[in-house]
């Protein structure tokens, strides 16, 4: 590029160049129009220049500075975010459903997804390998994060799961986890006791190890929230620190006078708007997030209304996979007409949350729940419905992205290097072909894919979601 003496005084100036050489790129896009994911902005005819994965440049197109790129994408009209994470999914079902697993990764980058937070199963070391494999660039998938197994009680439901009863089995439980390398803990309620649950939490957040998890109907939600858990996952135990009666209602459950399901009714009917608040309050107050997962409760609450046996992406799901399914939609078809009235009171009930949480500055997590088991969650697709619901909820489209790239990559502890389009962080970008700002399904519409800097072109994403049809 020729460039006059007058123009490279002015570049050393505005620039602080000590040299007049050009900025050197592996990739620069040009003439796009980044979101400003944290606010909710948008910075109109941007350019960023990419080196290896990062990001390393970003400049408006009115910008003298000269550089040099190895490969050039022309973005006009084109709007650019971080490329999203799914902060709740899962990898199980057996040794039989390793390959059926493993045929879901491509399925996530082909919906723009480059991050996803295994929550717990029972393939621990093939989930650790495709990790690997995926950071060295040898297996196509998104970034994963896993729990490894889930701690639960004795004869836990989840196939895999490390039983915690004793204090001694809390300190052997957390040393396996973290010998396996897992990027944090995974708590489930089938029949873990108040004592093991919340030693867990206290032990982990000692050793400064990011818990997350469901929460036994015997322990009080501001005993979680206090003890240090990091994520509460699904509504119910929000809920459950919404009532004026919770107390109670967890003493009946210790005394086994009342259940998981059956405390619901008195749950919702003793809803308090001051309690509410001091508990969005407490949530705020502790860094505890809270991973709403509408979507698959619409699925499961609505099962009698909806069917799905005609799903177009039922052909992008193995055999083995789809066969888990069975158990949930059996349930949820038999369910009595008051257990499904029941279920749809509660869905009305957390999406009032929602907001609510939000306005309260707790942070959210977008997590679909996808994988064996769950029905018709389709994982990569059901993260753009579930940022649709949040939208329908009340929330602003922007507070939805966030749920699914800024407060994800705050939860894994990597905000400094991922997250948003800065300078210095990693550039996993996804490109739409329309404003998500204006209408959160415009996620749905995607250009282009920039993945551990590799460019997916739309024909590429199509072709990775087409190599797992059956
Ligand atoms: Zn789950």
């Amino acid at each position: 590029m020729n460039k006059s003496k007058f123009l490279i005084v002015g570049l050393i100036v505005l620039f602080g160049c000590s040299t007049g050489e050009p900025l050197r790129f592996d990739l620069l896009i040009s003439n796009v129009n980044i979101i400003d994911v944290e606010s909710g902005t948008l910075l109109q005819n941007q350019q960023i220049g990419i080196r290896g994965d990062t990001i390393q440049w970003i400049a408006s197109m009115k910008s003298r500075q000269s550089y040099e790129a190895n490969e050039t994408i022309d973005a006009q009209d084109k709007y650019v975010l971080p490329a999203l994470w799914d902060m709740h999914v899962h990898f199980r079902g057996g040794e039989s459903l390793i390959d059926e697993n493993k045929n879901l990764l491509p399925l996530y980058t082909a919906y723009g997804i480059s991050g996803v937070r295994d929550a717990g199963g029972d393939l621990t070391p093939s989930v650790l390998e495709w990790k690997r494999q995926i950071t060295a660039g040898n297996l196509t998938g998104p970034q994963i994060f896993t729990s490894g197994p889930k701690l639960d009680g004795p004869r836990a439901t989840w196939a895999g799961s490390i039983p915690v009863v004793t204090p001694e089995d809390i300190v052997s439980a957390i040393d396996s986890i973290e010998s396996i390398g897992a990027d944090y803990i995974k708590i489930y309620d089938s029949r873990i006791s108040k004592e093991a649950y919340l030693g867990i939490i206290k032990e982990a957040t000692r050793r400064g190890i990011t818990t997350s998890g469901h929460m036994p109907f015997t322990v009080m939600l501001e005993d979680a929230i206090d003890a240090g858990l990091g994520s509460i996952e699904h509504l119910y135990y929000v809920l459950k620190g919404c009532s004026s009666r919770e107390a109670e209602i967890t003493q009946a459950v210790i005394n086994g006078e009342l259940g998981f399901w059956s405390s619901f009714e008195q749950l919702m009917d003793s809803y308090d708007e001051n309690i509410a608040a001091a508990t969005f309050e407490r949530l705020k107050a502790n860094n505890t997030f809270v991973v709403p997962t509408l979507h698959i409760g619409s699925i499961l609450t609505l099962m009698k209304d909806q069917s799905h046996e005609n799903d177009e992406l039922l052909g992008y799901i193995g055999d083995g996979i789809i066969q888990t399914y069975a158990g949930r939609v059996r349930g949820a078809l038999r369910a009595s007409e008051s257990t499904t009235a029941r279920n749809k009171r509660l869905r009305g009930m957390f999406r009032d949350l929602v907001p609510k949480l939000e306005q309260a500055g707790v942070l959210l997590l977008a997590g679909s729940d996808g994988g064996a088991s769950n029905s018709y969650v389709y994982p990569g697709f059901s993260l753009h419905k579930e940022l649709e619901e949040m939208v329908a909820t009340g929330l602003s489209t922007a507070a939805a992205l966030r749920t699914a790239t800024i407060n994800g990559a705050r939860f894994m502890k990597t905000d400094d290097f991922t997250g948003s389009i800065t300078v210095g962080k990693k550039g996993d970008l996804l490109l739409l072909n329309h404003n998500p700002l204006d209408e959160i399904r415009n996620t749905q519409d995607v250009y282009m894919m920039i993945s551990n800097g590799q460019v997916l072109s739309r024909p590429d994403l199509d072709q990775l979601k087409e190599s797992v049809r059956k």
